[in-house]
Protein backbone atom coordinates (compact mmCIF):
# COMPACT_ATOMS: atom_id res chain seq x y z
CA UNK A 1 0.00 0.00 0.00
CA UNK A 2 2.69 2.18 0.85
CA UNK A 3 4.67 1.58 -2.02
CA UNK A 4 1.05 2.83 -4.14
CA UNK A 5 1.34 6.17 -2.38
CA UNK A 6 4.80 7.07 -3.22
CA UNK A 7 3.93 5.82 -6.76
CA UNK A 8 0.97 8.85 -6.44
CA UNK A 9 3.31 11.22 -4.62
CA UNK A 10 5.56 10.79 -7.68
CA UNK A 11 3.17 11.38 -10.10
CA UNK A 12 1.89 14.66 -8.10
CA UNK A 13 5.37 14.91 -7.77
CA UNK A 14 5.01 15.96 -4.01
CA UNK A 15 7.84 13.08 -3.43
CA UNK A 16 10.17 13.75 0.10
CA UNK A 17 13.33 14.23 -0.77
CA UNK A 18 14.58 11.95 1.60
CA UNK A 19 12.92 7.86 1.58
CA UNK A 20 13.57 5.37 3.94
CA UNK A 21 12.81 1.89 2.59
CA UNK A 22 12.91 -0.86 4.70
CA UNK A 23 11.21 -4.59 4.90
CA UNK A 24 11.81 -7.77 6.03
CA UNK A 25 12.73 -9.27 2.60
CA UNK A 26 15.78 -7.07 1.29
CA UNK A 27 14.60 -8.04 -2.08
CA UNK A 28 10.94 -5.84 -1.52
CA UNK A 29 13.00 -2.87 -0.63
CA UNK A 30 15.31 -3.53 -3.37
CA UNK A 31 12.54 -4.46 -6.09
CA UNK A 32 10.55 -1.14 -4.25
CA UNK A 33 13.29 1.06 -4.60
CA UNK A 34 13.73 0.00 -8.10
CA UNK A 35 10.57 0.72 -9.06
CA UNK A 36 10.09 4.37 -7.54
CA UNK A 37 13.66 5.05 -9.47
CA UNK A 38 12.19 4.26 -12.80
CA UNK A 39 8.79 5.84 -12.03
CA UNK A 40 10.83 9.59 -11.18
CA UNK A 41 13.25 9.32 -13.83
CA UNK A 42 10.45 7.83 -16.62
CA UNK A 43 9.82 10.23 -19.39
CA UNK A 44 6.47 9.11 -19.86
CA UNK A 45 4.63 6.66 -17.02
CA UNK A 46 1.85 5.10 -17.83
CA UNK A 47 -0.21 4.75 -14.80
CA UNK A 48 1.65 5.58 -12.10
CA UNK A 49 4.31 3.31 -12.93
CA UNK A 50 7.35 3.76 -15.32
CA UNK A 51 6.74 2.75 -19.18
CA UNK A 52 9.83 0.22 -19.36
CA UNK A 53 10.94 1.50 -23.03
CA UNK A 54 11.75 5.42 -23.32
CA UNK A 55 15.24 6.15 -23.05
CA UNK A 56 15.71 6.84 -19.54
CA UNK A 57 13.79 3.35 -19.00
CA UNK A 58 16.57 1.84 -20.77
CA UNK A 59 19.47 3.86 -19.54
CA UNK A 60 18.20 2.81 -15.99
CA UNK A 61 17.89 -0.84 -16.73
CA UNK A 62 21.54 -1.18 -18.12
CA UNK A 63 22.62 0.16 -14.66
CA UNK A 64 24.04 3.55 -16.65
CA UNK A 65 21.66 6.32 -15.78
CA UNK A 66 23.45 9.07 -15.06
CA UNK A 67 20.87 10.74 -12.87
CA UNK A 68 21.33 7.43 -10.43
CA UNK A 69 23.63 7.69 -8.16
CA UNK A 70 24.49 4.43 -6.34
CA UNK A 71 26.29 4.34 -2.70
CA UNK A 72 27.05 0.63 -1.92
CA UNK A 73 29.36 -1.67 0.36
CA UNK A 74 32.35 -2.19 -1.26
CA UNK A 75 35.62 -3.25 -0.26
CA UNK A 76 37.73 -0.30 0.00
CA UNK A 77 40.94 -1.06 -1.15
CA UNK A 78 39.85 -1.97 -4.51
CA UNK A 79 37.43 0.86 -4.76
CA UNK A 80 37.68 2.81 -7.99
CA UNK A 81 35.82 5.81 -9.69
CA UNK A 82 33.79 3.76 -11.88
CA UNK A 83 33.69 -0.12 -10.34
CA UNK A 84 30.49 0.89 -7.79
CA UNK A 85 28.31 -0.23 -10.61
CA UNK A 86 29.74 -2.59 -12.15
CA UNK A 87 29.83 -4.53 -8.49
CA UNK A 88 26.20 -3.57 -8.52
CA UNK A 89 25.65 -4.97 -12.11
CA UNK A 90 26.68 -8.14 -10.54
CA UNK A 91 25.04 -8.26 -7.72
CA UNK A 92 21.79 -7.97 -9.42
CA UNK A 93 22.04 -10.29 -12.28
CA UNK A 94 23.11 -12.72 -9.22
CA UNK A 95 20.01 -11.32 -7.47
CA UNK A 96 21.94 -11.71 -4.34
CA UNK A 97 19.49 -10.39 -2.11
CA UNK A 98 19.29 -12.56 0.59
CA UNK A 99 20.54 -10.86 3.72
CA UNK A 100 22.21 -14.32 5.04
CA UNK A 101 24.23 -13.78 1.79
CA UNK A 102 24.80 -10.22 2.08
CA UNK A 103 26.09 -10.94 5.62
CA UNK A 104 28.42 -13.36 4.75
CA UNK A 105 29.75 -10.96 1.54
CA UNK A 106 29.75 -8.18 3.89
CA UNK A 107 32.21 -9.47 6.73
CA UNK A 108 33.94 -11.64 3.93
CA UNK A 109 35.09 -9.20 1.77
CA UNK A 110 34.78 -5.75 4.23
CA UNK A 111 32.78 -3.96 2.88
CA UNK A 112 31.99 -0.41 3.89
CA UNK A 113 30.55 2.68 2.45
CA UNK A 114 33.69 5.08 2.16
CA UNK A 115 33.65 8.76 2.80
CA UNK A 116 35.46 8.84 -0.87
CA UNK A 117 32.08 7.32 -2.17
CA UNK A 118 30.17 10.02 -0.90
CA UNK A 119 32.56 12.88 -1.70
CA UNK A 120 32.04 11.52 -5.46
CA UNK A 121 28.32 11.79 -5.39
CA UNK A 122 28.57 15.40 -3.67
CA UNK A 123 31.03 16.41 -6.74
CA UNK A 124 28.40 14.82 -9.21
CA UNK A 125 26.03 16.65 -7.28
CA UNK A 126 27.48 20.04 -7.81
CA UNK A 127 28.22 19.30 -11.59
CA UNK A 128 24.07 18.42 -11.52
CA UNK A 129 22.81 21.62 -10.05
CA UNK A 130 21.22 23.47 -12.82
CA UNK A 131 20.13 20.05 -14.29
CA UNK A 132 15.88 20.06 -14.01
CA UNK A 133 15.36 16.67 -13.99
CA UNK A 134 15.24 14.39 -10.75
CA UNK A 135 18.71 12.89 -9.57
CA UNK A 136 18.32 10.20 -7.51
CA UNK A 137 21.23 8.85 -4.75
CA UNK A 138 20.40 5.29 -4.06
CA UNK A 139 22.19 4.55 -0.37
CA UNK A 140 22.27 0.26 0.11
CA UNK A 141 22.54 -0.78 3.08
CA UNK A 142 22.98 2.40 4.76
CA UNK A 143 23.94 0.65 8.22
CA UNK A 144 27.15 -0.06 6.40
CA UNK A 145 28.23 3.81 5.85
CA UNK A 146 31.48 4.19 7.45
CA UNK A 147 30.82 7.14 10.59
CA UNK A 148 32.45 9.49 8.29
CA UNK A 149 30.70 8.79 5.12
CA UNK A 150 27.46 9.27 7.23
CA UNK A 151 28.63 12.77 8.20
CA UNK A 152 28.94 13.76 4.68
CA UNK A 153 25.88 11.96 3.11
CA UNK A 154 24.54 14.35 5.75
CA UNK A 155 25.72 17.22 4.22
CA UNK A 156 24.75 16.38 1.03
CA UNK A 157 21.26 16.22 2.02
CA UNK A 158 21.14 19.20 4.01
CA UNK A 159 22.44 21.36 0.70
CA UNK A 160 20.69 18.97 -1.70
CA UNK A 161 17.80 20.92 -3.50
CA UNK A 162 14.33 20.00 -4.35
CA UNK A 163 15.30 17.82 -7.51
CA UNK A 164 17.12 15.49 -5.55
CA UNK A 165 16.32 12.16 -3.62
CA UNK A 166 18.20 10.34 -1.08
CA UNK A 167 16.94 6.50 -1.11
CA UNK A 168 18.25 4.44 1.91
CA UNK A 169 17.45 0.94 1.37
CA UNK A 170 17.69 -1.15 4.19
CA UNK A 171 16.83 -4.37 5.78
CA UNK A 172 14.76 -4.92 9.20
CA UNK A 173 15.83 -7.12 11.30
ZN1 LIG B 1 9.94 5.27 -19.33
Amino acid sequence: MLQKLLHTLIEKKKLPNVLFLDSYSLADTTISAYNLISHLHCLSPIKNRSCGSCRDCLLLEKWEHPYLLLLLPVNQEIYKKRKVRFFWKKFWKKQVFSLTEWEEILEKNNLTIGVEQVREVSEQLIKYETSSKPIVIWTWLPENLHHAAGNALLKSVEEADGNTFFFLSQHQK
